[in-house]
């Protein structure tokens, strides 16, 4: 099962991204350095809740 969730931007918390992650796999918090455009650069992003 597939799992709709949110990553969020770690430096400004404005920007978010929507992405699937598999629950089964990834019991922790994901967390993937994506590009921020508030923040103009690649930053960590955060699984929200
Ligand atoms: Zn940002």
């Amino acid at each position: 099962m597939r799992e709709i969730i949110q990553l969020e931007c770690t430096a400004c918390k404005k920007y978010r991204y929507s992405t699937t992650k598999n629950k089964r796999k990834t019991t922790d918090r994901l967390e993937r350095k994506k590009y921020c455009k508030f923040c103009r650069k690649h930053v960590p992003f955060k699984e929200t809740k």
